[in-house]
């Protein structure tokens, strides 16, 4: 069943600490509609009237429950094969996006999810935005990291999409500790 699948990711990216108590949303395919979760809803208690069906291009009554970032989720249904989506905000990822272009995990991860184009550097981004760079992106990649914000994944189902998110913050938590035990070259160390 479609919420149970929901649920189930949404709850275990909020247990992961890949999303806080309200952010981060989920969607899937629906011939030509996408099932989404409803605007401002937590993701670890969700329930029925929290998944949101609207047209991927057109809309309806349903449209302004939806997720603030439908224009996004829409655009890759648009431009891709896509069946699921899962934008979340894992935290080591963030950290890595505001000093990387791109983001290379390390050797375990990276047969997983390659590398992760940082997208956003130099730009005002609200809500919404960059749907049709993050989507062109998603042509090539499993998932993208918006710079400072958070990571759009995409898959044939909800759970490859979160086995991604997952993949990109383990591997982003590796490279940050590596990171923080490397010495700082700027920093002369007295004898
Ligand atoms: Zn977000």
């Amino acid at each position: 069943m479609i919420l149970s699948q929901f649920q189930s990711v949404g709850r275990d990216l909020f247990n992961r600490g890949l999303v806080s108590s309200h952010s981060g949303n989920l969607s899937v395919r629906m011939g030509e509609n996408i099932v989404i979760t409803r605007r401002g809803t937590q993701l670890n208690s969700l329930e029925e009237n929290d998944l949101i069906e609207t047209g991927i291009c057109k809309n309806n009554r349903a449209t302004p429950l939806a997720s603030i970032e439908l224009p996004v989720h829409r655009a890759i249904y648009q431009q891709t094969a896509s069946q699921a989506i899962v934008h979340a905000h894992p935290p080591h990822a963030i950290a890595l996006s505001l000093t990387e272009m791109e983001i290379i995990p390390t050797n375990e991860w990276l047969p997983v999810i390659g590398r992760v184009p940082v997208i956003g550097w130099n730009m005002e981004v609200g809500p919404g935005g960059l749907a049709d760079i993050i989507a062109q992106a998603l042509k090539e990649h499993r998932i993208v990291m918006v710079h400072g914000h958070g990571s759009f994944a995409i898959g044939q189902l909800l759970e490859e999409a979160y086995a991604f998110t997952t993949a990109l913050e383990a591997g982003c938590q590796v490279n940050c500790l590596l990171k923080s035990l490397q010495p700082d070259p700027s920093r002369k160390t007295s004898l």
